[in-house]
């Protein structure tokens, strides 16, 4: 795709891939400068759930940059971040009620486990240091967080810096590991929380760390009933910090503002990111239980982590910009309903031979790809099915991700995480396009 290779100073991840240049973008609409309107079936990162082109928020931004950019955090406060702080409390669990803003997710996963080790210390609890998490989780690029990521390719080059804290295996009922799934979930997968905690040693153990539904390392996968409530009764029973990070399920995206909402469970820390600004600025950060916040309060302890954009009021003004709008225009709901139309929409893909299983929370969704549905036996890794779907689909108009998981011994997908405004007719016409590519595919024999 693209034009060129764009000989530029500018370095792109990936020299074989030609990048299309996008000069505007409206709604769910990207446009190229090469004169093609193509559908952000991914929300540019999962981030603009609010759709492209809002002149309100580019207008508190202009407004904002003007009346302060910027003030440093370590000698001052500022009113738009005072007051996110306030509004994004109002939307987290009750006893979640102060807020850290950093500039995106992985900083967010940074603040948030740095946090927890200082929180067990202040306890005394100078050995709890060891973050768990599980397999096909991603928690960002940075070394803490992408220590704590459970994707190998990822990791690998950067083994030599990273710890090899154990993990444990995903909630993934499609391909279950454990004897019990398959209609008669006993929740192994949780438990097996437990069994690592007491194998490590529950005095070394600080923090768990989950996403309410997977979608960076795994399309689309929400927590099956009864999984979040066992987790948090093992972090309960162990001292374990529970942090979830919501930076792609958060503002909106599964149909209730947090994703995990729908497991009524009560997280210590919240991670977000992307919705927050949706796309309009940098913006990530971190929701703290007020156990926390009190210990620092009752030692005079001193959060020893800061970033240059920590509580930036420029940002923080773009993410209050995106609550009031969200609130007006009922985006939650709306994610919801769409959300239930998009889901039903896309279940009707699943007469194609190669759809293994098609998966949706809210307007979080995505198909599995077999090469056969009856076994579910993926395809070689090497065919690179998702990637081929994904190129077929942006040369129709729409913009879908995928990977192939040849970490895991394969299974390929497509992956359809749309900004929240968008329309039945919109969804029916992406769903058109994705029907067509999966089509063609069958026909060319995929993985061929
Ligand atoms: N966690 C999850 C679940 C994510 O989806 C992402 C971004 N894809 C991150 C963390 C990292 O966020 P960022 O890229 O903003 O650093």
């Amino acid at each position: 795709m693209g034009r060129d290779n764009h000989p530029s100073g500018l370095f792109h991840r990936d020299p074989t891939y030609t990048y299309p240049v996008v000069d505007r973008a409206s709604g769910i609409y990207l446009y190229t400068e090469d004169g093609r309107r193509i559908i952000d079936g991914i929300s540019g990162a999962g981030n603009v759930t609010l759709g492209h082109g809002r002149e309100r928020i580019a207008a508190v931004l202009a407004e904002q940059a003007s009346e302060l950019a910027y003030c440093f955090s370590a000698f001052f406060t500022n009113r738009p971040a005072l007051e996110l702080a306030e509004r994004v409390s109002e939307t987290a669990p009750e006893a979640l009620n102060h807020a850290y803003f950093v500039s995106g997710g992985s900083e967010a996963i940074e603040t948030a486990i740095k946090l927890a080790r200082q929180y067990h210390l202040l306890q005394g609890k100078y050995d709890k240091h060891l973050v768990l998490s599980r397999e096909r989780s991603y928690h960002g690029a940075s070394m803490g967080a992408l220590a704590a990521t459970g994707l190998p390719s990822l990791r690998e080059p950067f083994t030599p810096w990273l710890p090899g804290t154990p993990r444990i295996a995903p909630c993934y009922p499609y391909r279950c590991e454990f004897a019990g799934c398959g209609g008669n979930c006993n929740l192994a997968c949780a438990v097996q929380l437990e069994e690592v905690i007491e194998r490590v040693g529950p005095n070394r153990v600080a923090a768990f760390v989950a996403e309410p539904a997977v979608m960076a390392g795994m399309a689309a996968q929400a927590a099956t009933p009864g999984y979040m409530a066992e987790i948090r009764r093992i972090c309960d029973t162990h001292d374990v910090l529970f942090i979830t990070d919501e930076i792609i399920t958060g503002y909106g995206r599964t149909g209730r503002h947090w994703g995990l909402e729908h497991d009524g469970v009560v997280p210590d820390i919240v991670a977000f990111g992307k919705g927050a600004s949706s796309g309009y600025a940098s913006l990530g950060g971190i929701v703290i239980h007020d156990r926390i916040a009190e210990a620092f309060q009752r030692e005079k302890a001193f959060f020893s982590h800061v970033f240059t954009y920590v509580n930036n009021p420029l940002t923080a003004r773009v993410g209050l910009e995106v609550l009031e709008i969200m609130e007006e225009e009922r985006t939650v709901q709306h994610a919801h309903e769409i959300g239930t139309y998009a889901l039903e929409r896309m279940k009707l893909l699943q007469r194609h031979a190669c759809v293994g299983e098609v998966r949706g929370h809210g307007l979080l969704m995505g198909i599995e790809l077999v090469q056969d549905a009856d076994t579910g036996a993926p395809y070689a890794t090497e065919a690179k099915v998702s990637q081929k779907a994904c190129l077929m689909c942006l040369e129709r108009g729409l913009c879908v991700s995928g990977v192939t998981a040849g970490d895991f011994g394969g299974g390929d997908d497509i992956r359809f995480y749309p900004p929240l405004i968008i329309t039945k007719d919109q969804v029916d016409h992406a769903m058109g396009i994705i029907d067509d590519v999966l089509s063609q595919l069958s026909k060319e024999g995929l993985g061929t």
